[in-house]
């Protein structure tokens, strides 16, 4: 949401290139509107907007318990206006003029602290369902899984295209075992409950989310 039209194209044209589905809003009420009729991975939002300023349209949205990882821009810097921003309810701060590079790399952070959060993440035409431990399988069928099993299948998901250690998974998801062993061991709980392809090993190196 930003109502400079330039900066607010040069945006939309980065993100659309680096593979986002983008949507925007010139002013607050549209924002507003948007955001609380449809499920976006992160808003960023422009203090300064009209009709609805930035920090008012987020503390609406927070009270309608919208959740959306929010990063806020504003032309302002000082502590009592970042201050501000944080207690409306955003994650994330940036001080126009800031450095592409920058909001991108703040933007792939938010998304991936939503995604760690998130109890419901897709597995291909899939989904796992952390918080009642099951998976829905492309056919409707539902699979329930141990604690640990839907742990290590939610850490994997939550990154599908990063490959994670044995090391940095034993440590995630397995914190007090002693041994990267358990590792493989859930990996062939997961791949005896939901097919050889659902965890894909990358030899040397470790496991990365597979297909159902
Ligand atoms: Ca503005």
């Amino acid at each position: 949401m930003e109502d400079d039209r330039e900066l607010g194209d040069m945006l939309a044209e980065v993100f659309v290139d680096q593979g986002y589905t983008v949507e925007r809003a010139l002013e607050g009420q549209r924002g507003l509107h948007l955001a609380l009729s449809r499920r976006y991975d992160a808003l960023i939002i422009d203090r300064g907007l009209p009709v609805v300023d930035g920090l008012d349209l987020l503390r609406r949205l927070r009270r309608q318990a919208v959740a959306v990882p929010v990063l806020m821009l504003t032309a302002f810097g000082d502590l009592a206006d970042r201050v501000a921003g944080l207690d409306a309810g955003a994650e994330d701060y940036l001080v126009k003029p800031f450095e592409i590079d920058e909001l991108l790399a703040r933007v792939r952070a938010l998304h991936r602290r939503n995604l760690d959060q998130a109890a419901l993440l897709p597995l291909g035409d899939g989904w796992l369902d952390s918080a009642s431990s099951t998976v829905r399988l492309p056919s409707g069928e539902q699979v329930t899984l141990s604690g640990r099993e839907s742990r290590l299948l939610h850490a994997l998901a939550a990154r599908p295209r990063q490959v994670h250690t044995r090391a940095s998974l034993r440590q995630r998801v397995f914190d007090g075992a002693r041994t990267e062993a358990i590792v493989d061991t859930y990996v062939y709980y997961l791949r005896n409950k939901l097919g050889p392809g659902v965890v894909r090993t990358v030899r040397g190196v470790g496991y990365r989310l597979g297909e159902l």
